[in-house]
């Protein structure tokens, strides 16, 4: 069987060119095989999106929720079609599929609340003052409109929750944009399931055919030309630092350049303050153990590196946390691809002087060639300031422990690091205070800050940041995940001078739609 892409309501040609998704489990190709998109079919999908960009931009904050919420009903009611399809492409337990499922709707309707609630439009009001000296003041209205026709990229990682319906489509859409979502080759049937589920959506709610398209096919290929048609105004992207990184080249270069949210690689730090007695420094190599190792260390706020003080509690910590990971049973990964970066990253950061092994599990790849154990690398502060190679992204449960002598250490690690999503702290709440500088480092370092916490778990809420300076993201004035990620698919605009019958109802008089707005 051959499945193509879905462009709006019709589907794509049949090529001889196909792929497959393949069990990491087993190493075999799974039956269904997906014709690669044609680069006229990246175009079609571009001018549908292009004619369905005024009536979605003109949808009543109703008919907008409302579709956001059937998309989300529908994938509630597949979610064991869902489990049946994703679990064989990823390898993902089915309670993980079930949570990501509910995760994905949850998140779809909290895009729907927010839409039908109003105040994300930010509506500003400067009535006209004519007798204004010396120059009357003219009537000013502003507020956020969409953007245009936006282009996501599906996620290795997370093939539902920063995938087809994920957290960049809901928010694209809430703020009125067509989307077409380029599918991971990793899952393509979960794609398709999931993109066949919208297109029924996007019919029952009398939207036009180019509110959603789904191509299959490669990065440097379909990807890349999706980014390059001039009718697309903005991209959503999830994975690797060169590939998120190409794809902001690109979209610079471009005649009209447009803005690209790619959230890339993190290393989330971890600073445990010298205060911190033993059997803390104990619940700390427990929960870190848990944190680095869930999802198989595949998640983009895995702790990466941890720095820990040079006494005799750090070493605690050092040697219960080398236990902790020689317990892990070797689990797989999302598929090959992923597994052999994570083994290349490995070598390649042992191979740096002043790294020591402290333990590798020898676990054999299984018959999918996708299993992996964990690694603790170790090293010390001077080796760690004096290569940059060391503070590399290892995708998977490995972690590099950095020892530290004193404060004015951290301050110099922590001036040194590159952007990041997290860094956490660990410490005791009456010592704070003499950690304000490494707090203010940090603070122009990553997107969310934790104090006694670990940074897996990313709560989708009003106030969740999950972005960061570059390279976590490409923008790090953005956040993929939370209400926030809305604005990365909206511009302001202004109406000088505008009767009031034809401005957007957000900003008529009388408030109809009682939203929260700035006045005068
Ligand atoms: P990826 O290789 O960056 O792929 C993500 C998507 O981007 C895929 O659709 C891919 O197309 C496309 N792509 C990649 N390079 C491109 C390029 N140069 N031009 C255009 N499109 C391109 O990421 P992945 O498959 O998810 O995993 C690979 C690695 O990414 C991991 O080992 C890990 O290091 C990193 N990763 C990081 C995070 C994070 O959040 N920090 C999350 C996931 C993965 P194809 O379908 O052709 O591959």
């Amino acid at each position: 069987m051959i499945e193509t892409s879905l462009i709006g309501f019709s589907r794509g040609e049949q090529t001889d060119s196909t792929f497959h998704a393949v069990n990491p489990k087993t190493g075999t190709n799974l039956e269904t095989a997906y014709s690669h998109s044609t680069e006229g079919e990246v175009q079609l999908s571009c001018e549908i999106a292009q004619l369905a960009t005024q009536s979605m931009a003109a949808l009543s904050t109703k008919d907008k929720a409302g579709f956001i919420r059937l998309v989300a009903d529908r994938i509630d009611g597949a979610v064991d079609q869902i489990v049946s399809v994703m679990t064989a492409e990823t390898g993902l337990p089915e309670a993980r599929v079930r949570g990501e499922t509910g995760r994905t709707s949850g998140q779809l309707r909290m895009f729907a609340d927010l839409v039908e609630e109003g105040s994300w439009v930010d509506a500003r009001i400067d009535r006209a003052i004519p007798e204004r000296p010396p120059i009357p003041k003219p009537d000013l209205r502003a507020m956020l409109r969409p953007i245009g026709p936006v282009a996501v990229f599906c996620a290795s990682n997370f093939p539902l929750a920063f995938s087809v319906a994920g957290g960049d489509t809901a928010s694209a859409w809430a703020a009125g944009c067509p989307v077409i979502v380029k599918a991971h080759h990793a899952h393509p049937g979960t794609a398709l399931l999931v993109g066949q589920l919208i297109v029924q959506a996007v019919k029952e709610s009398g939207l036009p055919a180019g509110a959603f398209s789904l191509l299959f096919g490669e990065g440097r290929t379909i990807g890349q030309a999706l980014v390059k048609n001039s009718l697309i105004k903005a991209v959503g992207f999830t994975g690797s630092r060169s590939g998120g990184r190409a794809l902001f080249d690109l979209a610079s270069q471009r005649k009209e350049p447009i803005p690209v949210f790619a959230e890339m690689s993190s290393i989330n730090p971890i600073f445990l303050l010298p205060e911190l007695a033993k059997e803390k420094m104990e619940e700390i190599a427990e929960g870190l153990y848990t944190s680095a190792t869930l999802g198989v260390g595949q998640f983009c706020t895995n702790p990466g590196v941890v720095f820990y003080p040079d006494n005799e509690e750090g070493a605690i910590f050092r040697d219960a946390y080398v236990e902790k990971m020689k317990s892990f049973t070797a689990s797989s990964m999302l598929h090959r691809g992923i597994r052999e970066s994570y083994d290349l990253e490995i070598q390649e950061i042992a191979k740096q002087e002043g790294v020591e092994e402290l333990f590798r599990s020898d676990a054999p790849a299984g018959d999918g060639g996708c299993e992996v154990g964990t690694c603790v690398l170790s090293t010390t502060l001077d080796s760690f300031l004096n290569n940059s190679k060391l503070a590399s992204e290892i995708f998977g449960p490995a972690t590099l422990l950095v020892s530290y002598q004193n404060k004015d250490d951290l301050l110099k690690v922590a001036n040194g690091l590159e952007g990041q999503l997290t860094a956490s702290l660990f410490g005791l709440d009456e010592n704070l205070s003499e950690y304000e500088n490494l707090l203010d480092i940090l603070e122009t370092k990553a997107g969310r800050l934790l104090f006694n916490q670990f940074p897996t778990g990313v709560e989708v809420c009003e106030s969740m940041v999950h972005g960061g300076p570059y390279p976590a993201t490409t923008d790090s004035r953005s956040t993929s995940v939370g209400t926030g990620a809305i604005l990365r698919f909206a511009r302001p605009v202004c109406y000088q001078g505008f009767p009031d019958i034809l401005l957007p109802v957000e900003l008529r008089e009388g408030n109809l739609t009682k939203i929260s707005r700035k006045e005068n």
